[in-house]
């Protein structure tokens, strides 16, 4: 990952429909042994929609999700516009603040409005959630991305969000095996959305509800034990690991800080793509015949 300006179409690069940002990507590329791969968005289509609603005890289901919609309408992550569009209606928020890979605040109707990660908001907002809810959040990680929402310090409910892997995705995975890389899933999601997502598209290795510095770390970590590193991804919440990569794609549809932070741009956001990315480097720097 480098910090030059402009993303440069070259020759096959920009037939393929990637970005490339300058000549020296072409070797990064060529020597990549390791892809970590971000979930939401990368491997997925990161097109969500609300799949379960968990009011509180005494909760009305539409509250719970004006509450959440007021403050996702303001966040550009995939579960957002999920939950705009599943309510009745969206407030105005203010003093919004997004916290990348754990949720939202913000104020709505003079009340504070917290949505994000169930352990994020316990602990991060002191929220206490009776042992029902959590044991219904639970259940509902089996199938779904959940959001937790508070107001004014009282636990509001959760709401289930899901969506579907990329037509393409168990294909590419397959084919970065044939090209020796092995494939790792990061995520922020829980556990067992993961590994779900993981089993369908044929990963093994999977890093689970970790921070944007855990993905950062983890970076770090591969390319401490002598590893190539590339790294794919669409968010905010990836853009330091895509930086400390030695290779880093971010999907077209992505955010402009997972851009900025990457060597390639890989338009259309097929992973089928990144895999011939690198055939074309090792094809052009003589590697493959
Ligand atoms: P991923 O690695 O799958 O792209 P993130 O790191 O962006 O996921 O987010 C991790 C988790 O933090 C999400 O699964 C979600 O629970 C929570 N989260 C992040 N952003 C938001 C948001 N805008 N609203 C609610 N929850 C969020
Ligand atoms: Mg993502």
């Amino acid at each position: 990952a480098t910090p030059t300006a402009l993303l440069v179409g070259t020759g096959r690069g920009s037939q393929l429909g990637i970005l490339i940002r300058g000549p020296q990507v072409l070797e990064q590329t060529r020597r990549v042994d390791t892809i970590v791969l971000d979930k939401t968005g990368t491997v997925t289509t990161g097109t969500m929609a609300v799949t379960a609603v968990l009011p509180g005890s005494g909760v009305d289901a539409d509250d719970l999700l004006r509450a959440a919609a007021a403050v996702e309408a303001a966040s550009e992550h995939p579960v957002a516009r999920a939950v705009v569009e599943a309510a009745p209606s969206v407030a105005t928020v203010e003093s919004f603040r997004a916290h990348a890979g754990y949720g939202v605040e913000g104020v709505v109707g003079g009340s504070a409005v917290v949505a994000g990660r169930l352990s994020w908001v316990r602990d991060q907002w002191s929220i206490a959630v009776p042992e029902d809810d959590r044991t219904r959040v639970a259940e509902l990680e089996a199938s779904a991305t959940v959001i937790a929402v508070a107001r004014d310090g009282v636990y509001l409910g959760a709401i289930g969000v899901a969506d579907t892997v990329k037509p393409t995705s168990a294909r590419a995975v397959a084919r970065f095996r044939e090209l020796g890389l092995e494939p790792m899933l990061l995520t922020g999601d829980n556990a067992r959305t993961a590994e779900r997502v993981a089993n369908e598209v044929g990963i093994t290795t999977v890093h689970a509800e970790v921070t944007p510095a855990d993905k950062l770390a983890l970076v770090q970590r591969l390319r401490g034990e002598g590893r190539v590193v590339a790294v794919v991804g669409d968010g905010v919440n990836d853009a330091a690991a895509l930086a400390a990569a030695d290779l880093g794609l971010a999907m077209g549809g992505g955010t402009d800080a997972a851009i900025a932070a990457s060597d390639i741009t890989v338009v259309s956001g097929d992973l089928l793509v990144v895999a011939d990315a690198v055939r074309l480097a090792r094809r052009t720097l003589g590697i493959i015949k």
